[in-house]
């Protein structure tokens, strides 16, 4: 550090120092109070002309005797703001970085140089080293959106950052074998079951002549976009990409197998982002026919006949590409109904439909058994289901495990729960201090919008930040033909653990624009609480994943029906139908005739 000027034991006047042209500025906040320590360089006050906001830091480090200045005084060049009884020694401090100076600052900087998502970025305050030499200070374990979004926020905070992913390509579960390409093959089920529809408009187009190489390698070329830029991103930031198997050798060591030039490397920080994987059935066979979500997306062929085991989210979305592109496909189903989870008015237009679509779906019905012969033969227990029946395949999508017992966790005194689940708390620390967990490892729901939030949060605490995951709602949206979509509470939640609401809904059959999109079975609806807040909604039909955005945000910001209602929605839109089920809870709505009650 520099050399205090102040000297030692002395008390220091600090005054306004030369502002440039400017007379009578107001102080519009004052930082400190009298008996506070501070360093030199540490901002005392702000001051905002009609020009510009800057803050006049302490050129002395001690303690603040008297103040000169408060909120509203406008001060010149020279007047006096403290008096600060010098400490002697100058520490000099992060902090020093971030304030202004004493150089009129453009914009409001005052307000830009505290908090995080500001414009400018606070620095890191780790370095590689602290006490040790570390080879690196963020290791990030597992490239899927968790890990890739926290190797960048860290990078982009200034600190040194490496990130180990097992396979040769970056983007994890979601951007190789989950989200991404299974949204790729149900924009092309969509298209086939439109097309057919339109007959029914007066336009009938052949029947689809499906080239599976080329639908694959369209689907392949949307991944490979992806991850390409994935990859750019990382090189541009500077982020150390090593390619190889992790696991913990100690509480700041990674081995690492697979990768001939890097067998080890030591960490001070480190995020755990290595996802899940699919759950396979006890003591079913082993043969190729019997797949995971990642074979449906990369098929061999389209299959005659397909038995999707699990009715969830993920086996309803292959369902509905299958079964557009062809395929026989039975859904069993071990709940009373498919998407478990979701309210049952959202989930009966989707189930409508499923039926068109598929030859059965079976809900409380158990899979008992499989044997692969010459087909795969399925047995079943359950009221409707027959006792057994063949397939030419059989998706398993009964939900995934977390990794977390997969990686030498124990090496590093990390808590790993029986599922495989690394606990953290709302920094998505572990149990040990210096070692985050993020995404599917660290809990539920799995997806990916959770995981890359929490990336950033874990990302900022190494940077020494004070962010924590405190988002209120995280939407899952089912991505079928209608889309469901739902956020915060849900009715049946909301039921069974005795929650107070009111509802406002808006039927699509009265709304112009689903009406021309002949998408009238669709469905808007928003929970509000006792304190008129919105706290839930959901969606049914056509896009309904990206009308729940619009709830999400309501949601934290705490808007309540007539905030929702009176906010101008654009005209023919799907969205209308989420200003207008807030207006039939407001009692405003006049697109719909709702009697007046008694
Ligand atoms: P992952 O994406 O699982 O990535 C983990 C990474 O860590 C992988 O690249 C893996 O190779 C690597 N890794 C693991 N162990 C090690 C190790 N020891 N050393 C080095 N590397 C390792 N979510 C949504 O939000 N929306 C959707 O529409 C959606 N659709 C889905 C569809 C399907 C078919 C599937 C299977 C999932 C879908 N998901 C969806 C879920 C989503 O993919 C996951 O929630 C998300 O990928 C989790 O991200 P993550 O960063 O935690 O881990």
């Amino acid at each position: 550090g520099e050399a205090d000027d102040s000297g030692s034991g002395e008390t220091v006047e600090v005054k306004v120092p030369d502002i440039g042209d400017f007379d009578s500025v107001e102080v519009i906040e004052v930082l400190v109070a009298e008996g506070d320590s501070v360093e030199k360089e540490q901002a005392l006050i702000t001051l905002e002309s009609d020009k510009a906001t800057l803050e006049v830091p302490s050129t002395a480090a001690g303690t603040i005797s008297e103040l000169k200045v408060k909120e509203g005084s406008t001060v010149s060049e020279g007047d006096l703001i403290a008096l600060v009884a010098s400490s002697g020694g100058s520490k000099q401090t992060q902090s020093e970085s971030k304030s202004g100076g004493n150089k009129p600052a453009s914009g409001d900087s005052a307000k830009a140089s505290s908090g995080s998502g500001s414009k400018s970025e606070p620095k890191a305050t780790t370095s590689a080293s602290d006490d040790h030499n570390y080879d690196c200070d963020v290791l990030v374990l597992g490239s899927g959106p968790g890990g890739y979004t926290a190797a960048f926020r860290a990078a982009d905070m200034g600190l040194n950052v490496t990130l180990v992913e097992r396979h040769s390509v970056l983007g994890g579960v979601c951007l190789n074998v989950g989200c991404i390409p299974s949204k790729a093959l149900l924009h092309s089920a969509k298209v086939i079951e439109d097309a057919a529809n339109m007959a029914s408009h007066g336009v009938t187009f052949g029947k689809p002549e499906i080239d599976l190489a080329k639908l694959l390698d369209y689907k392949q070329s949307v991944i490979d976009q992806l991850t390409g830029g994935l990859k750019s991103m990382a090189s541009k930031r500077k982020v150390n990409v090593v390619n190889g198997t992790g696991t913990f050798a100690d509480d700041h060591t990674l081995k690492i197998d697979g990768n001939d030039d890097v067998s080890q490397l030591t960490f001070n920080k480190a995020i755990i982002a290595v996802g899940s994987e699919p759950v396979m059935l006890p003591g079913w066979p082993e043969d190729e026919r019997i797949w995971t979500s990642e074979d449906a997306l990369s098929p061999d062929e389209i299959p005659g006949s397909l038995l999707v085991v699990g009715g969830g989210i993920i086996g309803c979305e292959i369902a509905n590409v299958y079964a557009a592109h062809g395929t026989e496909v039975d859904i069993v189903e071990m709940t009373d109904s498919l998407i478990p989870g979701a309210d049952k008015d959202l989930i009966k237009p989707l189930t409508k439909r499923m039926n068109k679509r598929c030859g059965n779906i079976w809900v409380s019905t158990k899979v008992t058994g499989l044997e692969a012969g010459d087909k795969l033969t399925a047995s079943f227990e359950g009221k409707d289901a027959p006792e057994s029946k063949d397939y030419d395949r059989v998706l398993v999508a009964v939900g995934r495990k977390p990794n977390g017992k997969k990686i030498g966790a124990e090496n590093a005194g990390l808590e790993v729960n029986d599922r495989g689940f690394i606990p953290v708390d709302k920094q998505c620390r572990t149990n040990v201090d210096h070692i985050f967990a993020i995404g599917d490892v660290s809990g539920e729901p799995q997806l990916a919008h959770r995981a890359t939030h929490q990336g950033k949060v874990a990302a900022e605490c190494c940077a020494g930040e004070k962010s924590a995951f405190d988002a209120k709602v995280i939407p899952s949206v089912v991505y079928t033909d209608p889309e469901v979509a739902w956020t915060g509470v849900t009715e049946t939640q909301a039921k069974k653990e005795g929650i107070e609401y009111t509802k406002g809904a808006f039927p699509w059959a009265a709304n112009g624009r689903a009406i021309g999109l002949d998408a009238t079975d669709g469905n808007t609806k928003l929970l509000f609480g006792k304190d008129g807040r919105i706290i839930g909604a959901g969606a049914v039909g056509s896009g309904a994943g990206d009308l729940i955005a619009e709830t999400c945000l309501a949601i934290e910001m705490g808007a309540d029906a007539h905030d929702i209602g009176l906010t101008i929605h654009p005209h023919p839109t799907l969205a209308e139908t989420v200003g207008m089920a807030a207006e039939a809870e407001a009692g405003t709505l006049t697109d719909l005739y709702i009697p007046k009650k008694k």
